[in-house]
């Protein structure tokens, strides 16, 4: 099997970071290097993130963030060290993406999202049941 498809696989087919499935998106998903290759990140299966291509650009060789309003640096959440449900939740129509921590709160914010081409998505995705993900 391909690094790709492993990958791919692994996520169920969607973005680890905003949940929204490759197959309805317009574009190729990316393998993302969550350790970023120019910090010695690893091109293998537990450094890859399965990612669409808004959530890759946004985040680029980020791993964390200088929140003003904590005034620390916040790492930012790790596909495969971290539980998505712990960090992230849907809000109740299920278009925006709400933080349950603070990691989740500098993620959601850096990568933004809940930008308007997801919410779009989401909902149209919530009229086939295909979102949120089970
Ligand atoms: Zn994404």
């Amino acid at each position: 099997m391909s690094l790709r498809r492993a990958v791919a696989e692994r996520a169920h087919g969607r973005c680890e970071y905003c949940q929204c499935p490759e197959a309805y998106s317009s574009t190729t998903y990316c393998l993302e290097h969550i350790e970023p290759l120019a910090a010695g990140g690893a091109t293998n299966l537990e450094n890859l993130a399965f990612a669409c291509q808004g959530c890759n650009g946004f985040k680029g060789d980020k791993t964390a963030i200088w929140d003003v309003a904590s005034r620390q640096a916040v790492r930012l959440f790790h596909p495969r060290r971290d539980r998505w449900t712990r960090h992230f939740a849907w809000n109740e129509n299920g278009l925006d993406m709400v933080p349950k921590t603070l990691v989740a709160r500098v993620t959601i914010t850096t990568l933004k999202l809940n930008r308007p081409a997801l919410r779009n998505l989401r909902g149209i995705l919530m009229q086939s049941m295909i979102h949120p993900p089970a």
